[in-house]
């Protein structure tokens, strides 16, 4: 008998630890930092705590008899030495367990690759100036980078960043592990990195799914992407796949996806790969004007009272269609924007429930479920979208749940107020300043 308690014990806990296991298999973000001055420093950059990897753009200039050279737009001049400095913002960002790679390559045409010689003479390069090894040059000062990302969009033969890859890939036998990342373009196979990629030496793939509408994420047809996606995941031997987007719609020509379609669409269809590991941004100056301080800032100077757990305030209907969609209110106002949600019914609406007699006695009550926040009424009148359409006038800390069409047509002109409704069986919201959902706020 005790034995098999502690048979049973020893199951439960097992369970609870794989449930543990699974759970913690969430994604994180990758930022590329260095090529816009109003971004801040690489210390801010990390110490927002909103990324896991940061990859250092531009060594933008190598090969072809040129002298190998790093571009961080209007961080700092390497010409005088001036970005030696990024070495302090290298060791913040690893004390923080956050990786840092420098990204070869870009959207210029200054670097290629022509030989297996020049291939091997970058690796050494690369190991000497950024990495464990030693040069007095080193562009960056001393901090030794976590590894190499290959944003390689032309320039040179292709076989030669294999050549490359291999070069680096030896180092890691040094002690140190030499990580190796890689920025292709969605269509599969990419042109210039196919090469490199075919070697299997590669730890992340972060693919571009933007500037190549056949391959970018749309609502209308998800299946370019989504056969993207499962190709590169399937075809390619690396540990961690990401899904490369734009910061914002400045970011890129097109490709951008809002983060409420990214969390219900594309992110659970991704997490299908176990290989799946996050989300690449291009690029941070876009992410930071794309956060709820900036780009929502005037949504916020109507409504500084909003964030989670939001509060939303349910009328009739609302109840009533929940109920013939079945679904749980208060799991399904979770489902809809991840995060804690009470609901919230007045005294007018539960008035009115209570007046709608027998057929809304299941609304009835659901209404008076303890988990939701009953909120008295001291007003005159008693017509219940009065009683919200005063409420949120009055006090812009709720978000009103109708599927009334007046209802909802007269807090749209109500600056700061998102309405949640329901559509094909499930919530949704519309007005919700998107930063309050997406940014750092991914459903990773
Ligand atoms: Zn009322």
């Amino acid at each position: 008998m005790g034995a098999k308690i502690c048979l049973e014990h020893a199951i439960i806990f097992l369970l609870v630890l794989l449930a543990l296991a699974f759970e913690s298999k969430a994604g994180s973000i990758v930022i590329y930092w260095g090529q816009d001055g109003r971004e801040g420093t690489l210390t801010d950059t990390c110490a927002s705590g909103n990324y896991k990897i940061v990859n250092i753009a531009f060594l933008s200039t190598f090969g072809g008899g040129r002298k190998p050279q790093i571009n961080l737009a209007g961080h700092c001049d390497p010409a005088s030495n001036g970005c030696k400095i990024v070495s302090q913002g290298i060791r913040y960002c690893q004390s923080q367990g956050i990786k840092v790679l420098l990204s070869l390559g870009g959207g210029t045409r200054t670097y290629s690759l022509s030989s297996v010689a020049e291939a091997r003479n970058l690796a050494d390069y690369l190991w000497n100036n950024f990495l464990g090894g030693s040069s007095n040059a080193r562009p960056l000062g001393d901090a030794v980078l976590d590894g190499i990302d290959f944003d390689i969009e032309g320039g040179g033969g292709p076989s030669y960043y294999a050549e490359l890859a291999r070069g680096l890939s030896e180092y890691s036998k040094r002690g140190r592990k030499v990580y190796l990342a890689a920025a292709p373009q969605c269509p599969f196979p990419d042109a210039s990195l196919n090469s490199a990629l075919s070697t299997g030496l590669f730890d992340y793939v972060w693919i571009q799914f933007y500037n190549n509408p056949q391959c970018e994420y749309k609502t209308s047809s998800p299946n370019g992407f989504k056969n993207s996606w499962q190709k590169w995941t399937t075809s390619v031997s690396a540990s961690q796949f990401f899904i490369g987007l734009p910061a914002s719609t400045a970011a890129a020509g097109s490709g951008y996806v809002a983060p409420n379609v990214l969390n219900s669409q594309v992110l659970p269809f991704a997490k299908g790969s176990s290989k799946y590991g996050g989300v690449m941004l291009w690029n941070k100056y876009n992410d930071d004007k794309n956060r709820p301080n900036v780009s929502s800032a005037l949504f916020f100077t109507h409504n500084t009272a909003l964030g989670p757990p939001y509060r939303v305030l349910v009328d009739t209907n609302f109840i009533n269609f929940s109920i013939q969609n079945k679904l749980d209110l208060e799991k399904g106002m979770m489902d809809c924007l991840y995060a804690k949600c009470t609901p919230c019914i007045t005294d007018c609406v539960m008035a009115e429930l209570e007046k709608l007699g027998q057929k809304y006695r299941v609304a009835l009550r659901i209404a008076k479920d303890p988990r939701f926040e009953r909120l008295p009424c001291t007003h005159k009148g008693t017509y219940a979208d009065d009683c919200l359409v005063d409420r949120v006038t009055q006090h812009k800390c709720f978000i009103v749940a109708t599927c009334d069409r007046d209802l909802k047509r007269r807090i749209r002109k109500i600056p700061g107020v998102p309405i949640m409704y329901i559509t094909q069986h499930k919530y949704s919201i519309e007005r919700m300043p998107e930063a309050t959902i997406g940014g750092g706020k991914l459903k990773l």
